[in-house]
C-alpha cells in the first residue's frame, strides 16, 4: 500500500480499532475494508440483488490508491457500534432556557462521535433584555458561548478528536460589539472559531458610510442604530490582532439555500466551507489532485478520464454514507436525509501546481483552479442525477430551488474542506492552500531534530543538482524560497509557500474555487506580520466583490501559539 511512514502512524494513534488496553486490534487494510464493505452496503437499500462486493472492492481501491478521502468521522466509525459517519453540523439555538440546553447537550453528542458543530447565537435576547418567568434580567450571547465552550471542554477527554464549533452572530444583534472582542481577552471561548454574520444592508451601509439598525431578536423591534464603518473598523481591528473574527456573507448563504420553505440558512460548520439548516449535517469527501496527474516524458498532465471515474465513484460512496450514517438525533436524521447534502472537495492542490510548474500566484493558476472545480462540480451534478434515476430526487426537490430541472439526488455536491487530517494519509497539500513550507524541522523526542522536505520539491532538487541538507535547513529557517541562494530561478517562482503568495491571490483563488462550489471554500488568508488594517479591509472588500461567502484571515506571529513558526527553527 502507498500510505507514508506518518500516514500510518497518524492511522495507528487516531482511527485503527483498539481494544479496551489500547492496544491495536486492526490493521491499516482492515480499516479501509471496513469502511468500503459498510459504506458499500448501502446499494442494497435500492437493489437486494446489487453486487456490494465489487462496489466494496471499488471504493477499497479508491480510497487506497489515495485517490478519494472520506472525513475521519466516516473513517473512525463506519462499520463500528458509534457509526457516527458525518463532519459537519449545524444546532438550531433559540432564546429559551430548555431549547438553549438541549442545544448544549446535542452538541456534546456530536462531539463525542467526532463531529463539528455550527451555531448562531443570533436568537438570544441580548444581554440586559428581561426575562419573564423569573422576572431577572438576560445575560446575553456570550455568557451562553461560555457555557457551550465549557461543555465541549470536558468532552474532550473522552471523545475521539477535538470538538470544534462555529459561533455566529448577527451584525445586526444588540451585543454584536462584545461578540466581536470576545474572544480578545477570554480564554473561555478557545473551542469556538467566531464568525461575524454580516448583510448586504450592512455593507452597503459601510460604503456609504451611514447607520444601521440593531434589531432586538425577541421582539424585532429597531433598539438602536450604529454607525456601520465604526463596527467594521472593529472587525477589521480584531481580525488584523489575532485572526478573529471572522466575517461570512449570510445573504450570500441563502441565496443558495437549496429549499428556502425549510427555513434560512444562519450557520456553517466549524471551519466555515459548511452552510447548513438548523439540524443538518453534512458528509465531506476529498479527491487526491496527485491522484490525477499522468507524467508523460517527463511531464505532468491532468488524466480528466480518470478524474471523471473518481467523481462518479466519490459521489456515490457519499451519498451512501448518508444512507449508513448512525445520526446523533432523530431530528438531525430527518432533516439530513431530506435534502441528501453531500460535499465532495479536493487536496493537494498546491502539490498539482508544483508539479504543473504553474505559480499559486498567477493568472494561470487561477485558471487551473476553475477548470478542475468546474469539471468536478459538473460531473459531480451529473452523477447526482443519474443516482437520482434510480433512487429518486432527495425528498424535498419538489420544493426546492432545483424544482424545474432534471431530477437530482443530492441538494449540494460540492464543498472544499481543510482536509486537516486526511491529507496528512494522503501524503497531499491540505484542500486548496498553498504549502505553509517547502521544508520544516520537526521536533521530535529528546530534542532530536528531524528535517522534513516536501517530496517532489526534494526530488526536483535531486535531479536539479541542488539537493543539500545544509540548504533544506536554510530553507526551512527562512520559510521560504524567495531568498536563498542556491534556488535556480525558475524553482523559486514554482514553488511559492503561503508568505509568498499576496493576500489578493489567496482571495483570488478562494473566489475562483467558490465559483464552481455549491458549498463553500476552507480557506485562510495569509498576511505578513508588517500588513495593515488597511491591508486586511481591502482584502474583505475583494472577498465581497469576488463572490466569497466568508474570509478567515490570519497575519502571521499574532498569535502568542502559532502552530508552526517560519522563519524559526524550534
Ligand atoms: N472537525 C472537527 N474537529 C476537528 C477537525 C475537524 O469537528 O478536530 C470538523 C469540522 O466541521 C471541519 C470538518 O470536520 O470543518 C472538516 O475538517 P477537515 O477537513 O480538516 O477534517 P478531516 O476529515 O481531514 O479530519
Amino acid at each position: 500500500m502507498k500510505f507514508s511512514e506518518n500516514a500510518i502512524k497518524v492511522l495507528e494513534r487516531r482511527y485503527l480499532s483498539k481494544d479496551e488496553e489500547g492496544n491495536l486490534i486492526e490493521t491499516v487494510e482492515g480499516l479501509f475494508r471496513r469502511v468500503a464493505n459498510h459504506i458499500a452496503e448501502a446499494d442494497k437499500h435500492y437493489d437486494s440483488n446489487s453486487d456490494t462486493k465489487a462496489l466494496a472492492e471499488e471504493f477499497f481501491e479508491m480510497m487506497t490508491n489515495l485517490e478519494f478521502m472520506p472525513n475521519s468521522p466516516t473513517l473512525m466509525n463506519a462499520g463500528k457500534p458509534l457509526g457516527q459517519l458525518s463532519a459537519c453540523f449545524v444546532l438550531p439555538v433559540p432564546d429559551s432556557m430548555d431549547g438553549i440546553f438541549d442545544a448544549v447537550k446535542n452538541a456534546a453528542l456530536i462531539h463525542k462521535s467526532g463531529g463539528g458543530t455550527g451555531f448562531s447565537f443570533s436568537r438570544i435576547r441580548p444581554a440586559g433584555s428581561s426575562v419573564r418567568s423569573t422576572g431577572g434580567v438576560a445575560s446575553g450571547p456570550i455568557s451562553f458561548m461560555k457555557v457551550f465552550n465549557a461543555a465541549t471542554e470536558a468532552v474532550k477527554q473522552g471523545g475521539t478528536r477535538r470538538g470544534a464549533n462555529m459561533g455566529i452572530l448577527r451584525v445586526d444583534h444588540p451585543n454584536i460589539t462584545e461578540f466581536i472582542q470576545c474572544k480578545k481577552d477570554s480564554a473561555e471561548i478557545t473551542n469556538f472559531n467566531i464568525s461575524v454574520g454580516i448583510t448586504e444592508k450592512f455593507m452597503e451601509a459601510v460604503k456609504a458610510d451611514t447607520y444601521y439598525d440593531l434589531i432586538d431578536p425577541k421582539t424585532k423591534e429597531v433598539v438602536g442604530q450604529k454607525r456601520a464603518k465604526e463596527v467594521y473598523d472593529l472587525i477589521v481591528d480584531m481580525a488584523w490582532n489575532n485572526g478573529e473574527p471572522g466575517i461570512v456573507f449570510l445573504d450570500r448563504l441563502n441565496r443558495d439555500n437549496v429549499v428556502p420553505s425549510q427555513g434560512e440558512i444562519e450557520s456553517t460548520n466549524p471551519c466555515g466551507e459548511q452552510p447548513l439548516l438548523p439540524y443538518e449535517s453534512c458528509n465531506l469527501g476529498s479527491i487526491n489532485l496527485n491522484a490525477v496527474l499522468d507524467e508523460e516524458e517527463g511531464k505532468f498532465v491532468i488524466n480528466y478520464a480518470k478524474l471523471a471515474r473518481i467523481v462518479d465513484s466519490a459521489v456515490h460512496f457519499l451519498d451512501n454514507v448518508i444512507d449508513m450514517n448512525k445520526y446523533p438525533l432523530e431530528e438531525i436524521e430527518k432533516t439530513t436525509k431530506s435534502t441528501r447534502k453531500i460535499g465532495l472537495g479536493v487536496m493537494g492542490f498546491a502539490d498539482l501546481l508544483f508539479k504543473l510548474g504553474i505559480p499559486y500566484n498567477s493568472e494561470e493558476a487561477i485558471a487551473v483552479a476553475g477548470k478542475i472545480m468546474e469539471f468536478i462540480e459538473t460531473r459531480g451534478r451529473e452523477a447526482s442525477r443519474e443516482l437520482a434515476k434510480t433512487r429518486g430526487p432527495f425528498p424535498l426537490f419538489g420544493e426546492s430551488i432545483f424544482k424545474d430541472e432534471e431530477p437530482i439526488r443530492n441538494a449540494t455536491v460540492t464543498t472544499i474542506a481543510p482536509t486537516g487530517t486526511i491529507s496528512i494519509i494522503c501524503g497531499a497539500s491540505g484542500g486548496v492552500e498553498p504549502l505553509f513550507a517547502i521544508s520544516f524541522i520537526r521536533n521530535v523526542m529528546d530534542n532530536d531534530e528531524l528535517l522534513e522536505v516536501h517530496d517532489y520539491f526534494r526530488k526536483v532538487a535531486e535531479e536539479r543538482g541542488f539537493y543539500s541538507d545544509e540548504l533544506m535547513r536554510e530553507i526551512a529557517q527562512k520559510g521560504s524560497l524567495a531568498h536563498v541562494e542556491g534556488v535556480p530561478e525558475d524553482v523559486k517562482r514554482v514553488f511559492v509557500t503561503a508568505h509568498d503568495i499576496s493576500p489578493e491571490y489567496h482571495i483570488r483563488m478562494q473566489a475562483a474555487f467558490q465559483e464552481f462550489t455549491d458549498n463553500a471554500v476552507s480557506k485562510t488568508v495569509n498576511f505578513p506580520n508588517s500588513a495593515t488594517r488597511e491591508d486586511v479591509s481591502d482584502v474583505y472588500r475583494l472577498a465581497y466583490e469576488l463572490g466569497c461567502k466568508g474570509v478567515t484571515i490570519y497575519r502571521d506571529g499574532s498569535r502568542d501559539l502559532q502552530v508552526l513558526n517560519v522563519g524559526k527553527v524550534k
